[in-house]
């Protein structure tokens, strides 16, 4: 059974991607913000290009109506959490990259938007390499999202785990969807709940930034 994209709510008409009421407050909302613009004669169109959309994750407020609109449309998925800065929950737009559930690609968006405030150097991936690599110090961290499915498949996770320590060694980390699962990962590495990715990522960079950058030292003595 399909679900509506906005609500959350089951469809009566599964061929449909929103229900009846959100596709009315949608429309509403766009005509409301979009009248003054038809009215003059000018389009209200998207700012958004197409490797910004490709990027599948938006805060629903800093998006105007007909991106809201056209999002939904598009089969973009509204989903509620608190950040990893923690406040408020908040609404954000999400497109998922496979079958993946909306809070793995969640976690993985927001770790990556947050490691982007301090290198460029982050890549996600969605093959057997880690969640999250990114550089610091001229060395490579990993970030491990797991929701639950792993810990059912304790084989698979051993191998995940040996492969990373050989891999990075100590510089990798879990990060769990939820405290209920931290026993489950703490005893094969570090395991931080949400709330405490930004202090770890802020102490990488800042025990890192001193040691010398291994990669330009390379390309200088080549
Ligand atoms: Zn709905």
């Amino acid at each position: 059974m399909r679900l509506c994209n906005y609500c959350q709510k089951q469809l009566q008409n599964s061929e449909n991607s929103l229900c009846d009421n959100c596709y009315k407050l949608l429309q509403f909302k766009l005509e409301k913000a979009a009248r003054p613009y038809w009215d003059a004669g000018v389009s209200y169109n998207s700012n958004i290009n197409i490797n910004y959309w490709k990027n599948g994750f938006f805060r629903e407020k800093e998006l105007n109506a007909e991106e809201i609109y056209d999002f939904m449309y598009d089969n973009f998925i509204r989903f509620k959490a608190v950040g990893i800065k923690g406040g408020r929950e908040t609404a954000y737009l999400l497109m998922p990259r496979f079958n993946e559930s909306l809070i793995h690609f969640f976690l993985c968006k927001s770790i990556e938007e947050y490691i982007k405030g301090f290198t460029g150097d982050v890549r996600l991936y969605t093959t057997k390499k880690p969640d999250i690599v990114f550089g610091a110090g001229g060395r490579k961290f990993a970030v491990e999202v797991e929701t639950g499915s792993g810990a059912s498949h304790p084989k698979r996770l051993r191998a995940k785990v040996k492969q990373l320590r050989k891999e990075y060694e100590d510089r990798w980390f879990f990060v769990v969807s939820s405290y209920t699962l931290r026993g489950k990962y703490e005893k094969f590495g570090k395991t931080l709940v949400r709330g405490e990715v930004a202090g770890e990522i802020q102490k990488i960079f800042r025990e890192n930034s001193k040691q010398p950058d291994y990669s330009l030292r390379q390309r200088n003595t080549a």
